[in-house]
């Protein structure tokens, strides 16, 4: 990640340390806390590179090629040391190990930094080890705590951390990073609107049960308008139920079909840019005849209300049963 890159995806939290850096007022001990996916770690390196790197441009930004930069990428820069978990827990001993290597001086600068990666794992001796280390600071030291729990991080450690938290990224930067990260331009849009954790965007796009999930939605939503309810009912039964089984992959399923009426309301507004399944655009553009922008709302209101039963424990079959005579047909105009 690049300050720009930074700034962009979370510009509070980039504002911040970068003006602390600039005005040499870096705390001893930041708490980097916010979902899985948001950067943190990230930021904790590109913090590093920026401390440490040799030749910076403009004075400032880490020129990601000299030795330092290089070293902290890899992980192997002797005054930059990550604690992450071992096992399920980060241990008293990962902590003794880091102070022990802190009391030396710093091997190449008076400077030193640790990451402590899920901060919230540490079993209690190396959070009490690790406050101990926390209440001696030293000038040149600086330590970053990793959470995305932080309401698990004893009171005494986050009294000595300054917090900077970080927000889940909005749909829109979501689906650019997954461009970047080589996601279809017609699955990104989908797959942004589903989760803001980039890991788990990607991991869905590879995954075939969902693949074949928007697939299905998409054909319930074509029996829906163009066929006769019974054949809808016979979708339904088949190989819908088959593949919606679980409660959270039934809830999913209908988030999907959610999406198909918002796209359509979207081209009635105009706003062809916000679609959700792109790849649709002429077929929804087509279909847009015989719904009006209030039948879908309608059928919108419908499917969360299928949400709202499915989490009552609903029946599922009787409620998609149900939702399947709610969305029949376009009911244009009514
Ligand atoms: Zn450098």
């Amino acid at each position: 990640m690049t300050w720009e890159e930074f700034e962009k995806l979370q510009p509070i939290a980039a504002t911040l340390l970068k003006n602390s850096i600039k005005r040499n007022r870096l705390a001893h001990a930041y708490l980097f806390e916010g979902l899985r996916g948001a950067g943190k770690k990230e930021a904790a390196m590109l913090l590093a590179k920026t401390l440490f790197c040799l030749h910076p441009k403009d004075g400032f930004f880490p020129c990601e090629a000299c030795s330092n930069c290089l070293r902290i990428s890899h992980g192997s820069h002797p005054d930059v040391h990550i604690v992450e978990p071992d096992g399920l827990s980060i241990k008293k001993e990962q902590v003794k190990q880091l102070q022990q290597e802190f009391s030396k001086h710093a091997v190449e600068s008076n400077r030193k930094l640790y990451m402590v990666v899920q901060a919230d794992k540490m079993s209690t001796g190396a959070a009490n080890s690790l406050l101990k280390f926390l209440e001696e600071p030293n000038a040149d030291t600086t330590a970053i705590l990793i959470t995305e729990q932080m309401q698990q991080i004893l009171p005494t450690i986050l009294s000595r951390c300054q917090i900077v938290s970080f927000q889940p990224f909005s749909p829109a930067v979501l689906k650019n990073k997954l461009i970047e990260n080589g996601v279809s331009s017609t699955m990104a849009p989908l797959l942004s609107q589903l989760t803001n954790n980039i890991s788990e965007a990607l991991s869905l796009n590879e995954d075939e049960w969902f693949a074949q999930a928007r697939k299905l939605v998409l054909k319930l939503y074509t029996t829906l308008s163009k066929q006769s309810s019974s054949y809808a009912m016979v979708t339904l039964q088949g190989e819908w139920s088959q593949h919606f089984k679980e409660k959270k992959q039934l809830d999913l399923g209908l988030d999907l079909l959610i999406f198909i009426y918002k796209d359509l309301l979207s081209i009635h507004l105009g706003k062809q840019e916000d679609l959700i399944y792109p790849d649709q655009q002429t077929r929804f553009t087509s279909d847009l005849l015989s719904y009006s922008p209030r039948s879908l709302a309608e059928k919108m209101a419908a499917c969360l209300e299928a949400k709202r039963k499915l989490n009552a424990n609903v029946n599922q079959q009787l409620l998609m049963e149900q939702l399947v005579l709610n969305l029949q047909g376009g009911t244009a105009f009514v």
